[in-house]
C-alpha cells in the first residue's frame, strides 16, 4: 500500500518519464527532418554540375568536336564543374568527419603570426585576380603562440581569408588582427565588402545557407563552408562570431587557446 505522498511522487516520476519520451521523440522527428533536408540540398547542389557536364558532353558529341573553339571552351567548363564537384565532396567529407567526432583537434604549439602569413601566401592569387590586399591590421614583429590543431586553423583562416575576397569589393582589403586576452588570443578577419544583411546573420554558419544564391554559386561556394569553421573552433572548445554592415563590410572573431 502506498500513502499519499508515496503516490505523488510516483505520479511525479510517471510524468516525467512521459515528457523524457516527448521529448526524445521530437529529438528524433528533428534529426530525420534534418537528414532529409541535408540529403535534398546535398543532391541539389550536385545536380548542378552533373547537368551542366551532360550538356557541354552532348553539345560536343552533336557536332561542338569538330570545332576546336568549341572543344576547349566546353571541356574547361566541364573541368570547372568537376572542381566544384570535387570540392563539395571535400567539404561534406569534413563535415561528416566533425560531427561524428571523429576529428579530435590534434593540438600542438605554433606561431599564429606565421601561419596566417602561410595562408595569405595560399590566398594571393584569388586576392590578386580581385585586386584585393591581404595584411595584418597592425605589424606583427613577434610571434603570438597558440595551442590548437595547426592543420584545422588553416583550414578556417583560409575559408575566412576566401569568403573576405569572394565577398569583398574590388581594391578592397582584407585585413587580420590579432588581440591577447588573458588565457586565449582573439583573431580577427574582416573586410570592406558586401556585408551580410542582419536577418540573415544568425543564419551564415548553417550547412548550404547562402545569403545570395546566384552570387555564391558564381563564386563558386557550397555554402559549407562556414559551418565547417563553426565546428573547427567548437571542437577547440572555442567560440566564433561575426559582425556586419550593409555595404560596410564584415568582420569574423574568433578565439584561440594562447600557448603556456
Ligand atoms: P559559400 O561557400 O557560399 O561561401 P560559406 O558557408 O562560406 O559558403 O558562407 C555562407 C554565406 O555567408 C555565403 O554564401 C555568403 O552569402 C555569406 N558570407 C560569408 N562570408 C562573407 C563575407 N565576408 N562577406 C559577406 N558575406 C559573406
Amino acid at each position: 500500500k502506498l500513502g499519499f505522498v508515496e503516490i505523488a511522487e510516483v505520479e511525479h516520476d510517471v510524468e516525467e518519464w512521459a515528457q523524457n519520451q516527448v521529448q526524445e521523440i521530437e529529438r528524433l522527428r528533428d534529426l530525420e527532418r534534418y537528414r532529409k533536408e541535408f540529403v535534398g540540398n546535398v543532391s541539389h547542389e550536385l545536380k548542378t554540375p552533373i547537368f551542366n557536364i551532360q550538356g557541354y558532353i552532348l553539345t560536343l558529341l552533336e557536332g561542338g568536336l569538330e570545332d576546336p573553339k568549341i572543344n576547349k571552351l566546353y571541356l574547361t567548363r566541364s573541368e570547372k564543374s568537376i572542381d566544384r564537384m570535387v570540392s563539395i565532396v571535400e567539404d561534406l567529407e569534413s563535415i561528416t568527419k566533425l560531427e561524428t567526432g571523429e576529428l579530435k583537434p590534434q593540438y600542438s604549439v605554433f606561431d599564429i603570426v606565421k601561419t596566417t602569413e602561410e595562408v595569405f601566401e595560399m590566398e594571393h592569387m584569388l586576392a590578386k585576380e580581385r585586386k584585393m590586399a591581404l595584411e595584418f591590421a597592425k605589424k606583427q614583429d613577434k610571434p603570438i603562440m597558440v595551442s590548437a590543431d595547426k592543420k584545422r586553423i588553416i583550414e578556417v583562416l583560409s575559408n575566412l581569408v576566401t569568403n573576405a575576397i569572394k565577398y569583398g569589393k574590388r581594391k578592397g582589403n582584407v585585413k587580420v588582427g590579432f588581440y591577447d586576452f588573458d588565457e586565449k588570443i582573439v583573431v580577427e578577419v574582416s573586410d570592406d565588402g558586401i556585408g551580410i544583411d542582419k536577418k540573415d546573420l544568425p543564419r551564415i554558419f548553417e550547412r548550404f545557407y547562402r545569403v545570395d544564391k546566384s552570387r555564391s554559386r558564381e563564386q563558386g561556394g557550397t555554402g559549407l563552408g562556414l559551418s565547417i569553421v563553426k565546428h573547427i573552433i567548437e571542437a577547440h572548445n572555442q567560440t566564433i562570431n561575426v559582425q556586419s554592415v550593409l555595404d560596410e563590410g564584415t568582420t569574423f572573431t574568433f578565439t584561440l587557446e594562447k600557448a603556456k
